[in-house]
């Protein structure tokens, strides 16, 4: 949905005839849209840092269609570093996202460490599932990065409990769709 630009943004609300403020839910001093809200706004900027810096990526972002080309062609090998981007991209656009509809409905706001934090904890849980990674130099460096030590731990000794939350992350994905839709026929 939001590769295809179809959430709900107050752009495309206020397209549709909406009366209300296009003011973005983040950082309340841009008007808001998909390529805002995920990419030029400072906060989603800040968390791209940090992700894109713990993945060791030099890249400068400058807005959604140059940062979606380059992580099209450069998601492409099997190694840890990609497999780590690839599922933080997609962490990121559902965080942030999140993030942007409990500031509007729930009036509750986490730091941008704290998204990162859980950004970093859904990669983790997800990669543990393919075990210990190949440790060279490179992948230390980003076990470290992204505290991927005790993946064996995690994926070996609590194994009920990490099937729990993967199907306690897939249940919140649904409660946000749902969630959305519940929002536009609200407004
Ligand atoms: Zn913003």
């Amino acid at each position: 949905m939001v590769i295809l630009d179809r959430l709900p943004t107050k752009d495309r609300l206020v397209r549709f005839g909406l009366a209300i403020d296009n003011v973005c839910g983040l950082c309340a001093s841009s008007s808001e849209s998909r390529d805002h809200l995920f990419v030029e706004c400072c906060f989603a900027k800040e968390v791209w840092d940090i992700v894109l810096t713990s993945c060791g990526v030099c890249y400068t972002l400058t807005n959604w269609e140059d940062l979606f080309n380059w992580l099209i062609a450069n998601l492409k090998d099997k190694s840890l570093r990609i497999r780590i981007l690839r599922l933080a991209w997609t962490g990121m656009l559902y965080s942030v996202w999140e993030e942007r509809n409990h500031r509007l409905f729930r009036r509750s706001s986490r730091s941008v460490d704290a998204l990162v934090n859980s950004i970093k904890l859904v990669v983790r849980v997800k990669l543990s599932r393919y075990g210990k990674p190949r440790i060279d130099d490179v992948n230390r460096q980003l076990c470290l990065n992204w505290v991927l030590d005790d993946t064996e731990e995690l994926s070996n000794d609590n194994g009920a409990g990490l099937i729990e939350y993967i199907e306690v992350v897939r249940l919140d994905r649904v409660r946000l769709h749902l969630h959305l839709h519940l929002e536009v026929e609200v407004y």
